[in-house]
């Protein structure tokens, strides 16, 4: 028989929002059960941020070991063992999940493997091959996240990959056409490219990386262009055909039929969410036709006791923004006044030079009718960046105008995506420009650099006239 198990919150997915929001749900004395039918950590941890930042790394390691020769490091016979390199990346996973179990457990919460499917507001099924178990609940938190879209005319094979399999491939391509350059296809094209694979990136809008000032995207396709990576914008991707060792690749650009052989094809043109097979009509959540889940400033859905978090609302599908929501969520369900407010949620691109946002861009600054300055300082008159041979980029910051309220900042450059936590930290806490120019930043740093862009938008910067 299948006897109820009674817990208080249910989470459904144990990614950066489902297990940030269960430790939370239990830090604050709640009993705790997390559903999860794949692998602890979720997209993120598995197949997402930190295979695919591990497969940078190591590629950046080959590419500098063979181009040093200008800081006068010659390597000789620097070559690429790629199994090691994906044992290596499986290890940095694995040890990660691993943390993630040990977290769980040690704050309590019941781990539960199987699938979850709602039977009403106040029960839900869990499905494990030919079992399954009955769990009531008080609240429940839904962080299914999300999954590849995958195009009618590109199906998924062993030659035509979504992002998982692009980490996963055994091989280096010889040659790698990606279709959509997001953040995604430009980190992993940019990944093969300095592992040698010869890239092409097909892109359907005017330029790669939107949402991105043209000012940061023109470096990383400068730097992109140096590794012969092609691209092409504008370009509509038509269909595919396998052939026995590759596969090629039709595409419409400038009006004309083209079309492009290669080992492997990535596709990466966006995400949706996993909220079709939950039962959640049984239950009334609403949803958009793409089946994003609506919710309100606490993360309740129009449900009262059933939350969602993550890739699955409104908002950009991001770990860090999914996690910011599962704290919410718990804590809301716990009795207190937690809100969310997207102003300080960060946006970064693991390319070359790294790219990075909070806050207001400028132009969203002046969409808004705000007024507004901009100062900039560039990474080539710091000491630090031209000691790192990384000289490439600049620090932005947006401020309004009466009082240099720091309320936006871009970043492209080594290390942008450390040195954007100091922005949000700015805009969190309401400091002024003033504020981050009298902060004493260690010398010789990149951080410095804020340091300065601030000083340029008092105009008294030091060093540069
Ligand atoms: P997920 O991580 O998708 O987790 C959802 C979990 O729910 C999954 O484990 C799934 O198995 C489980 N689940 C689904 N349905 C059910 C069910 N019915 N019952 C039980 N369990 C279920 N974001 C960043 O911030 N920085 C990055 O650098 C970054 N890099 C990325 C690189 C790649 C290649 C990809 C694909 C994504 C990347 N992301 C990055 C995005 C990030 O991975 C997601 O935003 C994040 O994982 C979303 O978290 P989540 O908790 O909403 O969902």
């Amino acid at each position: 028989g299948d006897f109820p198990i009674e817990t208080d919150t249910i989470v459904i997915g144990a990614g950066p929002g489902g297990y940030v929001a269960a430790i939370r749900a239990a830090q604050l004395g709640q009993k705790v059960t997390i559903v999860e039918k794949g692998s602890l950590g979720g997209v993120c941890l598995n197949v997402g941020c930190i295979p695919s930042k591990a497969l940078i790394a190591a590629s950046h390691r080959y590419e500098t070991a063979l181009n040093s020769e200008d800081v006068g490091i010659k390597a000789e016979k620097v070559t690429v063992d790629f199994s090691k390199v994906q044992e290596w990346k499986a290890g940095v996973v694995k040890k990660l999940t691993g943390g993630v179990e040990g977290l769980l457990k040690g704050n309590k919460v019941d781990i539960v493997q199987g699938e979850a499917y709602f039977v009403d507001e106040n029960s839900l099924k869990v499905m494990d091959e030919n079992s399954s178990q009955t769990y009531t609940f008080k609240n429940a938190i839904i962080a299914t996240g999300s999954r590849p879209i995958e195009l009618p005319t590109f199906k998924y094979s062993k030659r035509v990959l979504d992002s998982t399999g692009a980490l996963n491939l055994d091989e280096i391509p010889g040659k790698l056409v990606v279709i959509g350059g997001g953040y995604v296809g430009t980190e992993l094209g940019t990944a093969y490219a300095n592992l040698g694979s010869e890239v092409t990136i097909l892109e359907g809008a005017d330029d790669i990386l939107s949402g991105f000032e043209k000012q940061m995207t023109a470096l990383v396709k400068r730097n992109l262009k140096k590794k012969k990576v092609e691209i092409v914008t504008k370009a509509m991707a038509k269909g595919v055909e396998e052939t026995e060792n590759g596969v090629t690749v039709k595409f419409e650009a400038k009006g004309e039929e083209k079309t492009v052989e290669a080992d492997y094809v990535l596709v990466t043109v966006g995400r949706k969410p996993n909220t079709d097979e939950l039962g959640l009509e049984q239950i009334g959540v609403k949803m958009t036709d793409r089946g994003v889940i609506e919710i309100d400033k606490q993360c309740r859905t129009n449900v009262t006791n059933i939350f969602a978090i993550g890739d699955i609302v409104p908002g950009p599908p991001l770990a860090h923004k999914a996690s910011y929501e599962g704290k919410i969520a718990a804590e809301v369900i716990s009795g207190q006044p937690s809100e969310i407010d997207y102003l300080g949620i960060p946006a970064v691109v693991f390319s070359e030079p790294e790219l990075a946002t909070v806050g207001y861009t400028e132009k969203q600054a002046k969409d808004e009718g705000l007024d507004i300055d901009a100062a900039k300082f560039p990474f080539a008159a710091n000491g630090r960046a031209l000691s790192l041979n990384n000289t490439d980029g600049f620090v932005k910051l947006v401020t309004r105008k009466e009082d240099g309220l720091v309320i936006g900042a871009q970043i492209a450059g080594a290390n942008a995506s450390d040195m954007i936590s100091e922005l949000g930290l700015a805009i969190e806490a309401g400091m002024t420009v003033e504020d981050i120019a009298m902060t004493i930043h260690a010398h010789p740093t990149l951080g410095e650099i804020t340091m300065e862009a601030a000083e340029v938008a008092l105009g008294t910067p030091i060093h540069i006239v």
